[in-house]
Order: structure tokens, then C-alpha cells, then sequence
């Protein structure tokens, strides 16, 4: 969801705007346009790098007129850390940037059979409550920390190839470690629960699922499958969020002045078990159903949002046109979080992780030791990324061995190296092992040396 393709485009690439549906992935088959060999998709795409071209020239002209407060410049430099550079160049007003009446809404309710998650429910919240107060075997809180499910998961069949699977497997591996450490139950899913809700857009009636099905849990917490914990240390610091039923990483300034289509990152986020975020689902869903709907929103979405190619709907695009148009509804319960990375981008950190090493420690959660490493635009699993495959599975295996290597201290192993699945050891066996323990489980370490 982060947006690549436009820095590809910026050192002569190119922006397709064909839209590629495969059936799950969020692939837009950007570097696959370039094996097509048609003429009128040439010239396009001709058209298309010239637009490009001026938009840059324009961006590099006014960012001299930026940066007029000093807090404006730390958003700027924020954004440029984590933003290709294209995008953050493009001035605000190159773009339509007004959001009228949302046109999204009358593309679904002038259809007749206007899609719901199911059965519209309204009392939820004190559904629930009375339920809490009957079972008090199941507690929303557990040893005075809320009750938190994590959920996954990746489309029914196998991966394209087996390594896309045995990535899934990594990934996974990864989440169970992280989630087992603190007290996290997690849920994998593979089913489509609705067929209309295909590919990305299948988490939202599976949260739905969860949060109706298991009345105890707080927060359900989805974690894209290629994204992986590479800080176990780290815990989200839920007390802040008290007052908010979404917790989703982003930069406010890219939502709220330039409409950024990658101002939300929607691979990693918390949602609160509650009637407010029933309401946001069933606020949100409407443009996803497979086909003509998903379709024409795409297109809404691209007109109005910043630097999104053409293509289907996406969730993560519907959730901030959501956000932006119909920002008094909604706004005040979403937490926009960015001061650690509970999603990081995994260009620019994968490379860095020797460095972190030698100078920090896990526990930070951001640039210094990142919390979850999001593999955005590799597609493990499908047939287009838009990242050369070799670069994307090396750089999933050094995520996964930075983030075991933490996992296996305990036990007095390491990685050979962050490319290799082997291990050795770096402790010697002794008869008093508890000494270890006492020193290496995470579990048990003392809150204040967590952040
Ligand atoms: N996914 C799923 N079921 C499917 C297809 C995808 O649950 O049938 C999930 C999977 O976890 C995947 C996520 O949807 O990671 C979003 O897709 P992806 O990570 O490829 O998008 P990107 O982060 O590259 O934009
Ligand atoms: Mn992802």
C-alpha cells in the first residue's frame, strides 16, 4: 500500500494504469506493463512519464515555499523519511484536493441491493456488556491488560510458488512467537467469508466475525501476512489509546492536506471491540464487492486521492476517503499513530539492521529498532510484485532472522548470519539454567524496560 511505483516512475519507470486483479493480491501488475508490447499502452505511458515530469519540476519549484513553521518542517522531514520522494514533492495543490459530497455514496446506495457485512446491529455495546457480566470466565481484561486477539491470514489456496509459502510459514512463525510472549491469542484465516469480499478487502467481515463471535476480546488487531514482528520486545502502549476505537500508523499531515492515498498504511491495525467500530465496517464495506462496484470506486478513489494509480478499490483507499469525507463522523476515535512504527515500511529498514544492532536495542519500536517490518508491495504470495522477487525474499529472510534471533536468546541461539536459517550457539550449556531465564525471558521482563 505504500506506494512504490511512483518512485519507480521517477527514475524513469513508469506508471501503468492498468488495473490487474489476481484474485487476491494487491498487485497492479506495474512492472508487468512493461512486457506488454502495445503500441497505444507505450504511448500512454509516454503521456504519462511527461505528466510526471511536470509534476516534478512543479514540486521541486515550490517546496522552496515549505517549511514556513518549524513544526511544519519536522512533518515534512517525517514524511519524507517514509515517503517516496516523488510524493512528497508534489505540491498539495497539484491535486483536487476537495471533497464534496462523496460520490461513492450514491455509486452504492442508487444501486438497489446496496451491500451489507450482514444483520445492521445498533445495541452492541450493551449486547455485549450484559454477556461480560454473565461469563465472567471470559474477562476483556486479564491481568489488568485488555484483552487483545491478533488476525491473519492469506487467501485459500497455495502461494504461486512454494516459497511464497514457505514465507506465509516465516511470517506466521513470527506472529505466533511474538503474540505467545505477550499474551496475545492469535487467529489465522483462509476463508473468504463473503465472496464478494475477495483479496484485501477479506479481513473486514472476518473482524466483523471475530469481534461478534468472541465478546471478550477488546481489540481485534489485523497484521497483514507480509508484515513481521522485528521488535519482540516492544508492546503497543494501549493506555494511550484509551479514548480511540482505531489505531492505525499514519502521518496526519498526508491525510488532512494532501490527500495522500498512503497517508494510512491499513496493513496493520487495532480495532476496538465495539459498536463504533461495527459502524465503521459497515461504513466502509460498501465498496468492496467484487466486480463493478469495486470497480467504479476505484476510480473515485483516484480521482480524489493523491498519487493512487488507477485500479480497483482498495481497502486502504477507502478507508481515508472514509475518513476524509466524512471526517466529523469518525475522526475523533481514530488515533493516527507515527511514533513507532506499528507499520514500517521495509525499504530503508531492512538494509539498516547490522547498524541497529550495533547501536540500539529492541524495545524502542521505532526507527532505531522497528516494530513490525511490512513488506508492502512484495507479494510473497502472488504472481506481480512490484519489487523484484529476489530483493523481497532476501529482505523477508533478514526480517525474520533479526526478529528470531531475539526469539531464540532465550535458548542460547542465534542465526548464523541474518541470510541464513541455521543457527549456532551463543551461550554454553550450564547447570544452572535459570539463570537465563531469569536474565532472557522476555515474559517476565520488568514493564519499566519496556517502553
Ligand atoms: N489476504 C487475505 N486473504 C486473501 C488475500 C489477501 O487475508 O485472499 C491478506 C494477506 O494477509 C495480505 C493482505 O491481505 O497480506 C493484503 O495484501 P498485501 O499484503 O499483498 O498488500 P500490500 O501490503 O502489498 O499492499
Ligand atoms: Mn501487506
Amino acid at each position: 500500500m505504500f506506494h512504490d511505483e511512483l518512485r519507480s516512475s521517477a527514475s524513469g519507470g513508469g506508471v501503468s494504469t492498468t488495473a490487474v486483479s489476481n484474485g487476491g493480491g494487491r498487485s497492479r501488475g506495474f512492472l508487468r506493463g512493461w512486457q506488454i508490447p502495445n503500441t497505444f499502452f507505450n504511448i500512454k505511458i509516454m503521456i504519462l512519464c511527461g505528466f510526471v515530469t511536470i509534476l516534478v519540476l512543479l514540486g521541486t519549484i515550490s517546496i522552496g515555499n515549505l517549511g514556513s513553521s518549524s513544526a511544519e518542517s519536522v512533518n515534512q522531514s517525517l514524511i519524507k523519511e517514509t515517503v517516496p520522494p516523488i510524493l512528497a514533492e508534489i505540491p498539495s495543490d497539484s491535486h483536487s484536493t476537495e471533497l464534496a459530497e462523496p460520490p461513492i455514496a450514491e455509486i452504492i446506495t442508487s444501486s438497489n441491493t446496496t451491500y451489507t457485512l450482514g444483520p445492521r446491529i445498533t445495541n452492541w455495546d450493551s449486547q455485549r456488556k450484559v454477556w461480560l457480566s454473565k461469563n465472567p470466565e471470559f474477562p476483556s481484561i486479564v491481568n489488568g491488560k485488555a484483552r487483545i486477539l491478533l488476525l491473519t491470514g492469506s487467501s485459500p489456496g497455495p502461494c504461486e510458488k512454494p516459497i511464497g509459502d514457505y514465507y506465509l510459514l516465516k511470517s506466521v512463525k513470527n506472529k505466533i512467537d511474538y503474540c505467545r510472549l505477550h499474551g496475545i491469542e492469535i487467529v489465522y484465516n483462509m476463508a473468504h467469508l463473503d465472496e464478494e469480499l475477495s483479496g484485501y478487502w477479506t479481513k473486514l467481515p472476518m473482524i466483523r466475525k471475530l469481534m461478534l463471535s468472541h465478546p471478550e476480546v477488546e481489540w481485534i488487531w489485523w497484521m497483514d501476512s507480509d508484515a513481521m514482528f522485528t521488535d519482540i520486545l516492544f508492546e503497543i502502549p494501549l493506555s494511550r489509546y484509551e479514548k480511540h476505537n482505531l489505531v492505525i500508523h499514519g502521518y496526519p499531515d498526508l491525510l488532512f492536506n494532501q490527500k495522500s492515498w498512503i497517508a494510512l498504511n491499513t496493513g496493520i491495525f487495532l480495532l476496538r471491540n465495539c459498536q463504533w467500530s461495527l459502524d465503521l465496517l459497515d461504513a466502509w464495506a460498501p465498496m468492496g464487492p467484487k466486480g463493478p462496484i469495486r470497480d467504479e470506486a476505484g476510480k473515485i478513489l483516484t480521482a480524489y486521492l493523491k498519487g493512487r494509480p488507477a485500479f480497483e478499490a482498495d481497502d486502504q483507499s477507502a478507508l481515508i476517503y472514509l475518513l476524509l469525507s466524512q471526517k466529523d463522523k469518525w475522526i475523533d476515535k481514530v488515533y493516527v499513530e507515527n511514533q513507532y512504527y506499528l507499520h514500517g515500511f521495509w525499504e530503508g529498514l531492512v538494509d539498516r539492521y547490522e547498524e541497529m544492532i550495533e547501536k540500539y536495542h529492541p524495545g524502542l519500536g521505532d526507527e532505531r529498532w522497528p516494530f513490525v517490518t511490512h513488506f508492502v508491495g512484495c507479494k510473497p504470495c502472488g504472481k506481480y510484485a512490484d519489487y523484484a522477487v529476489d530483493r523481497c525474499f532476501k529482505s523477508m529472510e533478514r526480517a525474520f532472522n533479526f526478529a528470531d534471533n531475539q526469539v531464540l536468546k532465550l535458548y542460547g541461539f542465534s542465526h548464523r548470519g541474518l541470510l541464513s536459517p541455521n543457527v549456532k550457539r551463543i551461550r554454553n550449556e550450564t547447570v544452572s539454567p535459570l539463570e537465563a531465564v531469569d536474565k532472557f525471558d522476555i515474559r517476565r521482563m520488568h514493564a519499566e524496560t519496556k517502553p
